[in-house]
């Protein structure tokens, strides 16, 4: 079942006297709970896409689709409970508030929404992260791997239906790395959340079920990926 669409999907920057076409006339769509990377080498546009599909930017031309109603029916106010309580992100940077405890941090979205929490929702995705241990350290006092689980939690506290991922391996070592993409694509199957993560790294990518190259801001290959 299709859950984000985008048709004919174009984002122009003018600096000065010249035109960029961060993305040129995409058209995709992801099914709900599939793992997808979208890599490309670097100022292809995957940022930018992500960015578009996300609505965090608004497109210069076409249409994004998010389960069957296109963004641009949407208002600012609209888009922003949309990105709050449909959909979550994870940054290379971890964005984690530092003055909070990690499990403030968890509890952000939840609490901006006016929400009571889900307790034994949170326990679930807390456990399945591997952070209970965590939870009463400031994000200082703990390593870019733990941190980056608490941003995971945190972007899967309001339950949402798509997760964003810009490169959320990019700021960790090899091995912590491999432990988060791999309980992001652990999380992201258990709870049915369907996983769009930008990377320009082949080894990351391949972990994913279909991968889409974009080069120039065009999709030059969508392939489903049997090892993922
Ligand atoms: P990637 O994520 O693949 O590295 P980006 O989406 O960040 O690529 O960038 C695609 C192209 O758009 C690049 O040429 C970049 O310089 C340009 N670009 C991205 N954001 C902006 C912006 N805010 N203003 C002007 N140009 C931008």
């Amino acid at each position: 079942m299709k859950i984000l669409e985008c048709t004919s999907l174009t984002k122009e920057y003018i600096s000065g006297e010249n035109t960029v076409k961060a993305v040129d006339d995409i058209s995709v769509s992801f099914d709900k709970g599939e793992f997808c990377a979208v890599t490309g080498p670097s100022g292809s546009g995957k940022s930018t896409l992500l960015h578009l599909l996300s609505s965090l930017e608004a497109p210069t031309a076409g249409d994004i689709i998010y389960n069957d109603v296109k963004l641009s029916n949407y208002n600012d106010n609209q888009l922003s409970i949309l990105r709050r309580r449909r959909f979550g992100f994870v940054f290379q940077a971890y964005n984690l508030v530092q003055e909070l405890t990690g499990y403030e941090n968890i509890l952000l979205p939840v609490m901006l929404d006016g929400k009571k929490p889900d307790e034994e929702y949170l326990n679930k995705i807390i456990d399945m992260l591997g952070i209970r241990d965590r939870l009463e350290h400031q994000p200082s006092a703990l390593s870019g791997g733990q941190q980056q689980r608490i941003a995971i939690a945190r972007a899967l506290a309001n339950k949402p239906s798509v997760l964003f991922a810009d490169e959320p391996t990019g700021n960790l070592d090899g091995k912590s790395g491999r432990e988060v993409l791999s309980l992001l694509k652990y999380a992201g199957k258990e709870l049915g959340v369907t996983l769009i993560l930008v990377t320009h790294d082949l080894h990351v990518a391949e972990q994913a079920e279909r991968v889409i190259t974009i080069e120039d801001g065009r999709i030059v290959s969508d392939t489903k990926n049997s090892e993922g």
